[in-house]
């Protein structure tokens, strides 16, 4: 279910019986507190209280899991700021925060985990999962969370190739919620008044809030799912802060087994290509030069490309319709489908402003748009505009940049300067 994010929450939370961990409790409605009195007369009869909702807390055992993430041992970014986030919802929750790790070889990886905030880590080391596979991955954290006594409360994956191909295999498996690509997480009650469904009535605390932008960002929708645990979330890379490493941190690396099944290995890998993607840094840049579709085709990014050199750690970005023509590959995609950036200058060119693309960019520090309708989107985040023709605007700003650069030097970014 969702909920709009700015709807007033209701902090009466009604009191709890017994042991939170132990299963379902219900803790019925109090008896009114108000004894009849003898009416006066002209008096209106007093108002009955209200009755108390009663508390429903699905069985968990209030961990939070973040299924990490590593490439050849590497743990991925996404991982550690998912251990950030993570590490807060366990705080609320009062539970503790947990990783599962899948490789081989992975060990060092596993105390990287623990630096970043990991109480526990539980390692699958073998050399069949050296490689992401779905089923055999999928197979593993299954079993692992089926010799749980408990479910865990909450866990969590990236929004990653991978993590959008496991997180709904595993939802499938325990029958439980979803919630994709969400750029907040959060803990608190949820009142289920819907009369529906009388058997969900009641007021269910400890909810994991998945918060993302819905129906082209015109809503922040919560979504919940209460009803089972695990409650399950992705989120994007580059959205949660990770904790600062620290070496002095501890915690507990438990090894579990590993029983594949033949039926897990319907998928034989062929060969695996990385260069591709790592020739596009849009995480790290500093400042990135993006184009759209009014670059006119593939050589107007030879010019945006010209513009990115004139910075220190400046590269090009896309928007999608030119990735969609062909001008460029997908790594450069910039927007809901594509990278979420957060440079300090970015420069969009050519670009419409549409919300699957300001989504992906209107973090930056300094957004300056350039195009030839006054009235593009793009101008609407935009700090800084310029209305005109690409072909026009750019090699003059490139003309201008290299004439400032007496000395060869390069221009560093700049932080936001608001107009
Ligand atoms: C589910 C979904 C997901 C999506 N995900 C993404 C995503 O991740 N990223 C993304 O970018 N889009 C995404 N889109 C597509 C998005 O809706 C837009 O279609 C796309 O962003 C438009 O790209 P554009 O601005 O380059 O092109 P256009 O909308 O065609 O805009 C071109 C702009 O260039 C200007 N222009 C034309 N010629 C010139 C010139 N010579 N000089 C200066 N300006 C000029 C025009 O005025 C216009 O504003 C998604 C859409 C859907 C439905």
């Amino acid at each position: 279910m969702s909920q709009n994010e700015n709807q007033p929450q209701d902090p009466q939370k009604p009191p709890v019986s017994g042991d939170a961990q132990a299963g379902a409790q219900y803790v019925a409605p109090k008896e009114s507190a108000t004894s009849p009195s003898p009416k006066a007369d002209n008096e209106a009869p007093p108002k009955p209280e209200p009755e108390p909702m009663r508390e429903i807390i699905t069985p968990s055992n209030k961990e939070v899991i973040v299924v990490a993430e590593q490439v050849q041992g590497q743990v991925q970014t996404v991982t550690l700021e998912l251990l950030g986030a993570g590490r807060d919802l366990a705080n609320k929750l009062g539970g503790k925060l947990s990783c599962i790790l899948l490789g081989h070889n992975v060990r060092e990886a596993a105390q990287k985990l623990i630096q970043y905030g990991a109480e526990c880590v539980y390692v699958a080391d073998h050399p069949e999962l050296e490689n992401y596979r779905t089923l055999p991955f999928r197979r593993v954290i299954t079993d692992l969370l089926q010799t749980f006594e408990l479910p865990p409360h909450i866990l969590l994956l990236g929004s990653t190739t991978t993590g959008r191909d496991l997180a709904p295999r595993i939802a499938a498996f325990f029958k439980t919620g979803l919630t994709a690509d969400c750029t907040e997480l959060d803990i608190g009650p949820y009142e289920h008044t819907n009369k529906a469904d009388p058997d969900k009535l009641g007021l269910y605390p400890g909810c994991l809030y998945a918060i993302r932008p819905s129906f082209g960002e015109s809503l922040k929708a919560r979504i919940l799912g209460p009803w089972n645990n695990p409650q399950m979330a992705t989120t994007r890379p580059g959205v949660m802060v990770p904790l600062q490493p620290d070496t002095n941190r501890t915690g507990e690396i438990r090894e579990i087994p590993v029983n594949l099944k033949p039926e897990d290995f319907r998928l034989e890998i062929a060969e695996i290509v990385r260069e591709a993607q790592s020739a596009v840094n849009l995480d790290e840049a500093d400042v990135i030069v993006a184009g759209g579709f009014g670059v006119g085709g593939p050589e107007g990014f030879e010019l945006l490309k010209q513009l990115a050199d004139c910075f220190e750690n400046g590269v090009i970005g896309a928007s999608r319709k030119v990735v969609d023509a062909g001008w460029i590959p997908y790594q450069y995609q910039i927007g809901q489908t594509g990278k979420t950036v957060r440079p300090k200058v970015y420069i969009a060119c050519g670009i419409s402003g549409a919300i699957q693309h300001k989504v992906g960019m209107h973090k930056a520090s300094l957004i300056i748009a350039i195009n030839k309708d006054a009235d593009a989107p793009i101008f609407q985040v935009a700090h800084h505009g310029i209305v005109g023709d690409v072909t026009q605007v750019v090699p003059e700003l490139i003309r201008q940049l290299k004439a400032g650069q007496q000395s060869g030097n390069k221009v560093p970014p700049q932080e936001k300067s608001l107009v």
